[in-house]
């Protein structure tokens, strides 16, 4: 913390020993597949660059972010992990993207064209992207039928670009009796096996929910959120969340004490 808790009434405390634990937990519960830690959001309220240290040192294999801003936050912090940003980003932060040596998720020609050009001015070879296929959750990514075309504009971009991952994101997975998970990862395969990709591609869908609930999401590695923070994704799998710690407390001291006539109305 950046505040002397003693001199302010209320307070959060961030145990980091708690974020190694739950990293190690989900090592163990998803190997072989890797675990990579999502510090998006400032590490979820957490603070992301101590969360990122925290969550490589406990042996997460790498980082996830949501802005290209996250990203150039960490590495000027001092890490040197992989580090994706998790969707398509405006075409202004294309430089930043290489500049930051971030890994990049892509699924429109548009941006393609974009970080290519950028990895061109900086005279950048093999910027690492990763496909992002919409298999359901109907938010970002390329249609499944949109996939093998989207492959071959990122070959197209050779040496400037190079395509080191796949991935689907999840929309059910905290609900673990819902079909709708089986079915996402039915079609995600159905898309990967259209690819014919080279080995070596990283292959990623699970969320937290989906790397506890769902071993048959756990592929390549897993993208681990609100669990390495401590907390349960959903009712549907708190069952499955016993071992992990909650990183954050928020403590209060009493402030003010008055004593009130009976009867009389408060606040
Ligand atoms: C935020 C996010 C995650 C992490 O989700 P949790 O439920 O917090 O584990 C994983 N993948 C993507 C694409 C995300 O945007």
């Amino acid at each position: 913390s950046d505040a002397d808790a003693s001199a302010r009434w209320a307070w959060a405390d961030v145990d980091l020993d708690a974020i190694a634990h739950n990293v190690e937990h989900l090592r163990s519960v998803v190997a072989p597949s890797a675990v990579w830690a999502v510090v998006k959001a400032n590490g979820y309220g957490h603070g992301a660059v101590e969360v990122a240290r925290a969550a490589m040192d406990a042996g997460a294999q790498g980082l996830c972010v949501a802005l290209a801003g996250e990203g150039a936050q960490l590495r000027v912090a001092g890490i040197d992990a992989p580090i994706l940003v998790l969707s398509e980003q405006p075409v202004a932060a294309a430089d930043d993207i290489v500049r930051f040596r971030l890994m990049a998720t892509v699924y429109t020609v548009a941006f393609i064209e974009a970080l290519a050009s950028a990895a061109r001015a900086r005279r950048v070879e093999g910027v690492p992207v990763h496909l992002k296929i919409d298999t359901g959750m109907q938010r970002v990514g390329v249609a499944v039928d949109g996939a093998v075309a989207m492959v071959a504009a990122v070959r197209a971009q050779a040496p400037a670009l190079r395509l080191v991952g796949v991935f689907t994101h999840l929309a059910m997975a905290d609900e673990p009796a819902d079909p709708f998970t089986a079915r996402q990862l039915a079609v995600f395969d159905d898309a990967v096996d259209a690819l014919s990709l080279p080995p070596g591609v990283l292959v990623h869908a699970a969320n937290s929910a989906g790397a506890l609930a769902h071993p048959g999401a756990r592929r390549s590695f897993v993208r681990a959120g609100i669990a390495i923070y401590g907390v349960s994704p959903g009712h549907g799998v708190d069952a499955l969340c016993g071992a992990l710690r909650p990183a954050m407390s928020v403590s209060a001291r009493v402030s003010y004490v008055k004593r009130v006539a009976a009867g009389s109305r408060i606040s």
